[in-house]
């Protein structure tokens, strides 16, 4: 063998290697061997650790001598291993031939990271399965980095609440997805009542913790699948999926007389209530998008300030 690789029309040939791994396996395996931030190993075809590389050990915390052996399943989370992600995993490669997932790893610390791995069925020529092997790397921050500019882009700083233009995303699927099915959905636009008043009296600190407030009692008194969105300072909007007027109208009464029940409380001990108006609208034939129903919601929050606020007043068609 020559010192260095052979090239082709002067560029780097990857023949290199395949003449390196049959003239010589012992090098190449250490060359995999070595490679310190992918994770390389074989599994047997039962799916038990054949070899490990150091990159496996830097991204796991596992030593070979402590894996070796071992089943595929024990790099796996509790959660992926219930699921049984590792059984299904090899079930697809063993039918596929290949692979490819992010999935939720234990490191022997008991931290988890977020693998993106590659699993590939190594066959005889004759189609007998010989082994499995697996690359993988660590993709933990990433994933976070990603979280968190999701979060940045769709949540409302303040109170953790949607944006508006979450919100509004949101709401517009919502509102196509029911109409295709005929399913009810309701809208409902609430705004603090004499917040001017809040701010002025105790300082704008204790309105941005009054908007807390208003804004945990809305996400306690609501069912998952429902959005609250912060849409304008101190107004907010509930969308309420597969509820028409009457569901929606019950609740809100309750959410209304909770938030009646949860003073504010400052730091420097003051404590002081809040009230809310809503208007509610429900999605009819007739209401073509979010615009009109909001549009509907807000007419209807205007009768409940105008007939005296702390209220829930429906749009009638
Ligand atoms: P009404 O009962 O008619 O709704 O009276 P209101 O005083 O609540 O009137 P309005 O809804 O127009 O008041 C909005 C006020 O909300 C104005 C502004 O000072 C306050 N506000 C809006 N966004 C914020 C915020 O992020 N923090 C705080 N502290 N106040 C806000
Ligand atoms: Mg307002
Ligand atoms: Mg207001």
């Amino acid at each position: 063998m020559s010192d260095s690789p052979p090239t082709r029309h002067g560029a780097f040939d990857p023949r290199h290697y395949e003449e390196l791994a049959r003239l010589d396996p012992q090098s190449y395996a250490q060359a995999v061997q070595e490679v310190s931030e992918f994770g390389i190993y074989l599994l047997d075809e039962q799916g038990l650790i054949q070899s490990w590389n150091r990159g496996a050990s830097n991204l796991t915390g596992y030593d070979a001598a402590e894996v070796l052996g071992q089943p595929f399943q024990m790099l796996f989370t509790g959660a992926a291993v219930a699921e049984r992600v590792p059984q299904r995993t090899l079930e697809f490669v063993r039918a596929n031939r290949h692979h490819r997932d992010e999935q939720a790893r234990r490191k022997k610390n008991g931290e988890s990271l977020t693998a993106l791995c590659t699993l590939d069925a190594i066959r005889d020529d004759s189609g007998r399965l010989l082994a499995y092997v697996e690359v993988f790397s660590d993709i933990t921050a990433q994933k976070e980095r990603e979280a968190a500019l999701y979060q940045r882009a769709t949540r409302d700083a303040l109170t953790g609440l949607a944006n508006r233009g979450h919100f509004t995303e949101m709401a517009t699927l919502e509102i196509e997805r029911a109409r295709r099915f005929n399913d009810p959905l309701s809208v409902a636009l609430l705004d603090l009542d004499f917040f001017k008043r809040v701010n002025d009296t105790h300082g704008h600190d204790a309105g941005d913790l009054a908007l807390i407030t208003f804004a945990g009692v809305c996400q306690e008194m609501t069912r998952k699948i429902d959005l609250v969105g912060r849409i304008g300072g101190e107004e907010l909007a509930i969308l309420l999926p597969r509820a028409n007027k009457e569901p929606a109208y019950e609740m809100l009464q309750r959410l209304r007389l909770r938030l009646m029940e949860s003073p504010v409380r400052t730091a420097d001990g003051t404590q002081f209530g809040l009230t809310v108006s809503i208007g509610l609208a429900a999605l009819n034939p007739d209401i073509r998008d979010l615009r009109e129903l909001l549009r509907n919601a807000d007419a209807a929050l205007y009768r409940a300030k105008r007939e005296g606020r702390n209220r829930v007043e429906a749009w009638f068609e």
